[in-house]
């Protein structure tokens, strides 16, 4: 089997993940050793964890929020839903999502004892507001929203899905772990300004370019977060909220860093390249003949036959299809034009 050297990551068009800035890698190694799951002993890094939800909820208009560094978005998207789950007084909870909800939320269903109810996309692959009313009842403890999609990257009508969640009295989640660190340079209607959201999932691990693992739960209160306390005896702090016990400081301490470096500038920067390389690699498919779904965020999909898809990942591109078959690229900080104008050279010399 192959590993990932630093050389083939510049291959890697398909992941959600980065390469971490530089002072993140450093901060990382630096609380390599810490449990912020035991704030009662690591002091620094539960410190540090308070700065980095405080960051965040700064970043998506969110004042005084609650939350933690998760182990990644699966683990934010759980605990969204366990908080829903917790909080409702029904036998037969019911979440409501569309149909582009990360697999996260299966899993979460099957843990948690939810039903979920996906509801179709529209033909802009996004999430169909009619038919999530439909699927709405008193039973339905979460409606859920993404802000940007895994597969074609987009953005949810969210105000529309907070008001569904709104009219049944449930909670409104908001799946922000990849597009959280990209959003607050357009224009689109995704934060807590945009509407009544109550809990929300953004990635310091991708496109926030810390290290893994370092995912992001927020929620408009604590007293959202208290429907995850678990009492703990042993330790020195009362009780813990969250899903894992002992956690990685270093995770932690590079969301931090890459915040510190990064906010507001380094990300806007960030974001527009990206956005820019998306464009040019959907124009040089267009201009192929490939069918191409625009890139509202910096992700392309587009119909490439199977041949050429297994031909290009023989030539080593990390490339990955969506559930319908098409090729997808992600272009995440690392994916630097040169990059994207050798992997369209290379399907040049396949046609
Ligand atoms: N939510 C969205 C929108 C994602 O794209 C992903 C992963 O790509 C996740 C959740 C899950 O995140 P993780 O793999 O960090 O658990």
């Amino acid at each position: 089997m192959q590993r990932a050297t630093p050389q083939e990551f510049s291959r890697v068009l398909s992941s959600m993940c980065t390469e971490p800035h530089p002072d993140a890698r450093a901060a990382a190694e630096r609380f390599l050793a810490t449990n912020p799951g035991d704030p009662g002993t690591y002091e620094t890094i539960a410190d540090i964890e308070h700065e980095v939800v405080a960051q965040l909820g700064e970043m998506v208009s969110l004042p005084e929020p609650a939350g933690y560094v998760t182990s990644g978005g699966s683990e934010a998207n759980i605990q969204a839903l366990r908080i829903a789950r917790n909080r409702a007084d029904t036998d037969e909870p019911n979440v409501v999502a569309p149909a582009s909800a990360h697999f996260s939320f299966h899993k979460a269903a099957g843990m948690l004892g939810l039903e979920l109810r996906t509801a179709p996309l529209d033909d802009e692959y996004q999430a169909n507001t009619t038919a999530m009313v439909e699927l709405a009842d008193e039973d339905t403890v979460a409606v859920v929203g993404v802000a940007g999609t895994t597969e074609h990257g987009r953005v949810d009508p969210i105000p529309e899905i907070a008001a569904i969640a709104d009219e049944v009295s449930a909670l409104c989640h908001v799946d922000a772990a990849w597009g959280g660190f990209h959003l607050p340079f357009t224009d689109h209607e995704w934060d807590f300004a945009d509407a009544p959201i109550d809990t929300m999932t953004i990635d310091p691990h991708k496109l926030g370019r810390a290290v893994v693992p370092a995912g992001g739960l927020l929620a408009r209160s604590d007293e959202l977060l208290d429907a995850l306390a678990v009492e703990t005896p042993y330790l020195e702090s009362r009780s813990q909220a969250t899903l894992t016990g002992t956690r990685s400081g270093a995770g932690v301490a590079s969301a931090r860093a890459a915040l510190d470096a990064l906010w507001p500038d380094g990300y806007r920067d960030q974001a527009e390249r990206g956005q820019a390389n998306a464009d040019w690699l959907a124009a040089a498919l267009e201009d192929r003949g490939y069918s191409v779904v625009e890139p509202e965020l910096p992700l392309v999909a587009a119909e490439v036959p199977e041949k050429t898809f297994e031909a290009l990942r023989g030539m080593d591109w990390r490339i990955s299809r969506t559930g319908n078959g098409a090729l997808r690229v992600v272009c995440m900080p690392h994916v630097t034009r040169e990059t994207l104008q050798a992997f369209v050279d290379d399907l040049d010399r396949l046609e």
